[in-house]
């Protein structure tokens, strides 16, 4: 369980990224996108990646949604920029794990996985909420479908 300072911290970093996201904008010239839905909030998100080769040169996002959903994908994307397609999969991993209540701080502390996890680790709270970690993972399910893109979008002349 969280005490409540922690909980209280947790909450004014959701609440801030929800306010001011980061990487919120269209991207002049993405090399990865995707589109996600969440019907069951209606939270609505467009995911762009620069990729350089295998790496995450930058993230960006648009869309409509929840707290949950907004601050989910803001902080996706300041976790994700610089990171190779493995490491970015492999904290995706981690997230959903969080989330669905599969990874948590030990008695002692961090684990390696939850540190690696660093700000995303604020999110921890919706696993007390199963409707609310659709909203925590509709950025991760849309990163997956990006990163599985394999052409950038094609050009039209019309
Ligand atoms: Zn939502």
């Amino acid at each position: 369980m969280l005490d409540d300072e922690l909980r209280e911290l947790y909450q004014d970093v959701i609440l801030d990224h929800q306010q001011d996201p980061r990487n919120f904008g269209p991207m002049q010239h993405p090399t990865h996108h995707a589109e996600g839905f969440n019907p069951l909030c209606g939270d609505r998100i467009r995911l762009e990646l620069d990729m350089d080769g295998d790496r995450i040169r930058q993230v960006s996002f648009t869309g409509a949604g929840c707290a949950i959903s907004t601050a989910s994908a803001s902080l996706m994307t300041e976790a994700l920029t610089g990171k190779t397609r493995a490491e970015a999969e492999a904290v995706s991993q981690d997230f959903r794990d969080l989330v669905t209540g599969r990874l948590r701080d030990t008695e002692d502390g961090e684990t390696a996985e939850t540190s690696r996890l660093g700000k995303l680790y604020v999110l921890a709270g919706v696993q007390q909420f199963p409707v609310r970690v659709k909203c925590a993972t509709l950025a991760w399910h849309t990163l997956a479908a990006a990163l599985n893109e394999e052409k950038p979008e094609p050009v039209t002349t019309e």
